[in-house]
């Protein structure tokens, strides 16, 4: 077994002066210059009295810092808490009581608000251009490296509260080192490779896909502190990966100058985190000659399936389990597994799948079937070559009168409809229907989409009981900054429909 954090020591002792980190602006940071900086921050941290298994939550957009911050908690043995950057001061507060943190690294600006709300929480700064307290004082470096086993705790992230609180997923090191592993292999990772790095550090998908992934293998990554598209087309010819969430595809798509002499020298583009439409992975391959690598993962399992990379990446699907993943599709109130083609609910078993929700054990329990199966909540099929198809979530079913109705099928085809931009598919108290069946879709470009007219469209097509009750036309969808649509407040918001 070797931690995230050797691998990365390992690559950096044989070449330290190759490049870790390509700034906008032009700046570099070598393997070298970055380890050193983890090990002056790990010194910070022992000084703070952070000791094994303690946890360090950090606040703070992105720079090599931040980064060097997680690996100085991995050094030390403790435990590392990203926090959505979004959140608000009583958001955190939720967070720091519940996991309960040693240090807080936060944004100067914000660290007066922390020190004052939170009693014996030691706070430190740190700025987006490297600054702060947390770097402030030249300590020596620290050169110990903590000893790890496979199931010691590296990281406790919390998900994303989609579909209601936030839970706190504990993370072993075996977890992080095993699902960089398998991607390494089945995406070809390289030290000669050039990502951009346009996704946040708070999440499973900028951390411990992108940045882990990059890192472990010594390669290079154009580190920007947020999406943009401007940077992204500068950047492409440079680059030969990207990592994104589909609304990275959505707005590259919507530019003119992203073609295929652009993307010419990239070899691979990811998509996750949130469903890719169909459409826009085939409108992808029509101007680029490319096929985006749709894969599925979830915070508390790291990722679980993946297209393939030599074969065909179908729109629509996740593709296959990861090596040393085990999937099935189960039926949710029997666990019975499905017959193929059957649509079930997503269960997992792997090295990748977490030791359990921070402080919840009767959540955990409630999540794992007894052969140790997690149940993931996502509703899908296999298709007939066995990939697998996401057709939603569990807790986005509508049963509208006592019949199921999956979301995806009606918003596949409103988003097809010449007037339609996307769909989002909910179910809303009824009086009769118990749920009923309400698409809200977002113009296209200069359209008025027409209710009866879509209604329409759909008769032939649909099952009475799956018609929507109601369309209602909205600006854009509400989404997180990982791209998820927010279905709970669609929800809320048209609650008032039959009522
Ligand atoms: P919460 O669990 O708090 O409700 P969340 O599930 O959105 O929030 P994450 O762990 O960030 O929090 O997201 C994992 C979920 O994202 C998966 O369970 C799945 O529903 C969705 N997801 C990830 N990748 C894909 C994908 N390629 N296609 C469809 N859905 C995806
Ligand atoms: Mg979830």
């Amino acid at each position: 077994f070797t931690s995230i954090l050797d691998r990365i020591l390992q690559h950096a002792d044989q070449h330290p002066e190759s490049v870790a980190f390509d700034l906008p602006g032009g700046e570099t940071r070598s393997y070298r210059d970055f380890i050193g900086t983890v090990r002056r921050i790990a010194a910070r941290l022992v000084a703070d009295g952070v000791a094994a298994g303690d946890r360090v939550a950090m606040q703070v957009g992105k720079s090599p810092e931040a980064i060097a911050l997680y690996l100085a908690t991995q050094q030390i043995g403790a435990v590392f808490l990203p926090l959505n950057t979004a959140y608000t001061g009583a958001e955190v507060d939720y967070f720091l009581n519940d996991a309960a943190p040693t240090v807080l690294v936060c944004a100067p600006e914000r660290a007066d608000d922390y020190r004052s709300s939170t009693a014996g929480l030691v706070v430190e700064t740190l700025g987006v251009d490297g600054d702060g307290s947390l770097v402030a004082d030249a300590l020596p470096e620290l050169a110990d490296v903590r000893a790890v086993a496979p199931d010691d705790p590296a990281a406790i992230l919390y998900t994303s509260g989609t579909t209601g609180r936030s839970k706190g997923a504990v993370l072993t090191h075996g977890n992080l080192s095993s699902n960089c592993d398998a991607l390494r292999e089945l995406w070809r990772y390289s030290p000669t490779d050039r990502l951009i790095h346009a996704l946040p550090i708070f999440h499973v998908h900028g951390l411990f896909v992108a940045a882990n992934l990059s890192l472990t293998t010594g390669a290079r990554m154009h580190f920007l502190p947020r999406f943009d598209v401007d940077a992204v087309l500068d950047l492409l010819p440079d680059s030969t990966v990207l990592m994104g969430v589909p609304t990275f595809y959505t707005r590259l798509l919507a530019d003119d100058r992203f073609d295929r002499d652009r993307t010419a020298g990239m070899r691979l583009f990811v998509s996750g985190s949130a469903p890719l439409l169909a459409s826009d992975h085939r409108a992808f391959s029509e101007r680029t000659g490319q096929a985006i690598l749709e894969r599925y993962g979830m915070t508390e399992t790291g990722m679980n399936t993946s297209n393939p990379y030599d074969g065909p990446r179908k729109p629509g699907t996740v593709g296959f389990p990861l090596p040393g993943v085990e999937l099935r599709i189960a039926d949710s109130a029997t666990g019975e597994t499905v017959p193929d083609g059957d649509t079930g609910i997503i269960e997992v078993r792997g090295p990748n799948v977490f030791a359990g929700y921070w402080q919840m054990p009767e959540k955990t329990a409630s999540e794992f079937r007894p052969d140790g199966f997690f149940i993931t909540g996502d509703v899908a099929r296999l298709d007939d070559d066995g990939y697998v198809c996401i057709v939603g979530r569990e807790k986005d079913m509508v049963i509208s009168g006592g019949l199921n109705v999956y979301p995806i099928e009606i918003e596949e085809l409103l988003d097809a409809h010449p007037t339609v931009l996307e769909t989002a598919v909910i179910g809303v108290p009824h009086p009769d229907l118990g749920e009923a069946v309400v698409a809200v879709v977002v113009p296209a470009a200069g359209q008025t989409p027409d209710e009866a007219k879509l209604l329409d469209s759909l008769r032939d097509r649909l099952a009475r009981f799956k018609q929507p009750r109601a369309v209602r036309t909205v600006d854009a969808l509400p989404r997180n900054v990982m791209g998820k649509v927010q279905k709970a407040q669609l929800r809320a918001q048209f609650a008032e429909l039959f009522r």
